[in-house]
């Protein structure tokens, strides 16, 4: 490729919106540009990126034995409401509707429509197993699209479902795809942990994260250095929520008055004494249509250490507390309640330690209490599928230097983006579904399924995060938007750099590499700023002065210096 024949276009500042080094490198590398919240062109160069990152992807899915599809961005309703998460996923599945007033969703994933197809296609055990793939567009309209693509609203994502006959071969086609995404993370150079994860809203019971190591990252996992345990906090911690969060499920669904129960009625649906130990301070949320009637009542517990009784939260005795929440750091409700915030529960246990640093207005448009004005807490989102109740359990903060649970050392804590999650689903949608094939017996059986997702674009994000330094970004080779930048200073007066120019870039190119000679014409100094912000990994310069000598300079993005070469090596050692 030629400079002159693509499309470059550097900026020396970052916009201000831009938190993070990722999102401040794309966008001044020009890979992508902001059309909207969330919502990103990916620009030539930063397409570039995202082609090889599914190319690797593609061929490891393939290597796997997944078969690729394209289900459609857009889908009907109808399957989404066999399943019951039209009505149950909240606002972050974005619905529409068609001129003729039916129902659709922009998919924020594909389970139903790809168990729609099983359904249909899948009938005898002799078709099984099957692992269908596609590399899609999705929506999610995040409460908090942020960090450019690493949280968009819209986002491209691979994901893939199996379905097998019995629970034995969903397990291998489980460790199957947890293994291919192993090939795939090394392939794209990035240094990741798969650590054991909650299955969330999709449901089933077994679940790993890939989770890149970065401070950036909206995660934070704990593991042993010492042995193979590895968990997603949320996980390790919210073991101990199971309980109150299958309490917290059955209140919702029994709320007599959504919108007008007390902090007592919540807690008595909740089974939850107004005293304990480990205060929970049981927080409702609304949502309301555009008439301001109350339509779904949702139940949070911020579940706080200390002694507080809930009816004093709820009479605004606790010092503070009072209309103060909606701008509340973690630390003042720290210091308002007297203890640390433990958990913003059932789904919150992340958000707050996302937030912990950060003010809880970050998260929504948050207001706590129950039902009263300054006692309210909404713009929250909970909606999912959670364990029966058994007992109001303990909370744990897991902390660096507790006992690893499996007994082989202590535990150290990182913070991870999560670029890709496999989950064993069971049955929970092929029974919601019906799809079912022919055993060997000609009996009906419901198929066995898991799900597996990368966050394709989220991996740019990623991969800066871990490759960058004061100059720009630093791709790892499979994936940089050119693997070789040719440099030739002043080609427009000098007839020998530019006949070397020319010939080195055939031959690099005939050897299969991806080159790209900057021709534009640039002074030096532009030439090199813009190619380090950019982040190609190789660069050659040639000049009159070393062409005298027969020689060219290479230098490695992450080299100190550059090295002279003769022009003679330059393909052999770019091989
Ligand atoms: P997160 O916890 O970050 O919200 P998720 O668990 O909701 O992610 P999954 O449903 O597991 O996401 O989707 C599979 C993959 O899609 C994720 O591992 C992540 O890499 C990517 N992904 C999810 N949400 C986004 C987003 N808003 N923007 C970019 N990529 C995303
Ligand atoms: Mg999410
Ligand atoms: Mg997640
Ligand atoms: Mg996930």
């Amino acid at each position: 490729m030629k400079a002159s024949q693509f499309f470059v276009s550097t900026l020396k500042e970052a916009p201000a919106d831009a938190e993070v080094v990722s999102h401040k490198l794309m966008m001044r590398a020009g890979m992508i540009k902001r059309l909207g919240a969330g919502i990103y062109n990916y620009m030539p160069m930063g397409l570039r990126v995202i082609r090889k990152v599914e190319k690797i992807i593609r061929e490891e899915m393939d290597a796997a034995g997944a078969i690729e599809c394209l289900m459609p961005v857009i889908q009907p309703a109808e399957l989404w409401q066999e399943t019951g998460r039209f009505d149950k996923m909240g606002p972050e599945l974005l619905r529409v509707k068609d001129r003729h007033g039916r129902d659709f969703i922009v998919q924020p994933t594909s389970e139903e429509v790809i168990t729609d197809i099983a359904r249909q296609e899948l009938r005898s055990y002799r078709q099984l197993p099957k692992n269908f793939y596609h590399i899609q567009t999705k929506f999610r309209d995040e409460r908090r699209p942020r960090f450019g693509v690493m949280r968009g609203r819209e986002f491209t994502m691979k994901d893939a479902y199996s379905f097998d006959r019995d629970v034995a071969a969903a397990g291998r086609s489980y460790d199957n795809m947890y293994a291919a995404y192993c090939k795939i993370f090394d392939r794209l150079g990035l240094q990741y942990r798969a650590v054991a994860a909650d299955t969330g809203a999709i449901g089933g019971d077994r679940s790993h994260e890939f989770q890149v190591i970065a401070e950036a990252g909206e995660d934070a996992i704990v593991y042993c250095p010492t042995s193979d345990y590895a968990a997603n906090i949320e996980l390790a911690e919210g073991l101990a929520l199971t309980a109150s969060r299958g309490a917290a499920t059955q209140a919702l669904a029994k709320t007599p008055t959504p919108g007008k129960s007390t902090c007592e009625d919540v807690a008595a649906l909740l089974g939850l004494p107004l005293a304990q130990t480990v205060k929970s301070l049981v927080l409702a949320t609304d949502e309301l249509d555009k008439d301001g009637v109350v339509t779904k009542t949702q139940v949070w517990l911020l579940l706080v250490r200390g002694d507080h009784d809930l009816n004093e939260v709820k009479a605004g005795k606790v010092e503070g507390l009072k209309g103060g929440f909606r701008f509340a750091t973690m630390g003042e409700i720290e210091s308002r309640f007297g203890c640390k915030p433990g958990y913003l529960g059932p789904i919150g246990a992340k958000d707050v330690r996302i937030v912990a640093d950060r003010t809880v207005a970050n998260m929504a448009d948050f207001v706590c209490g129950a039902n009263e004005l300054d006692f309210h807490l909404t713009g929250v989102n909970w909606g999912r599928d959670l364990p029966e109740p058994d007992l109001v359990a303990d909370i744990r903060n897991v902390v660096a230097g507790d006992p690893s649970p499996d007994g082989k050392g202590v535990l150290a804590i990182q913070r991870g983006i999560e670029v890709g999650q496999v989950f064993y689903l069971g049955t929970k949608y092929s029974a919601a579904m019906n799809a079912s094939f022919l055993d060997e017996n000609g009996k009906p059986a419901l198929m066995e399924m898991g799900c597996y997702g990368i966050g394709v674009t989220r991996i740019l994000g990623a991969a800066i995060e871990q490759n960058n330094d004061a100059r720009g970004i630093v791709w790892p080779d499979s994936i940089a938007p050119f693997t070789v930048v040719l440099c030739p200073i002043g080609m427009d007066r000098s007839d020998e750099v530019k006949t070397v120019a020319f010939r080195l870039y055939d031959e690099i190119k005939g050897l299969g590499i991806d080159v790209l000679l900057d021709d534009r014409g640039e002074r030096p100094g532009a030439m090199f700023a813009d190619w380090e912000l950019i982040g190609i990994p190789h660069r050659v310069v040639l000049g009159d002065r070393g062409l005298k000598e027969g020689l060219v300079e290479y230098q490695g993005r992450r080299d100190e210096a550059a090295t002279k070469l003769a022009v003679g090596e330059v393909v052999g050692h770019l091989k």
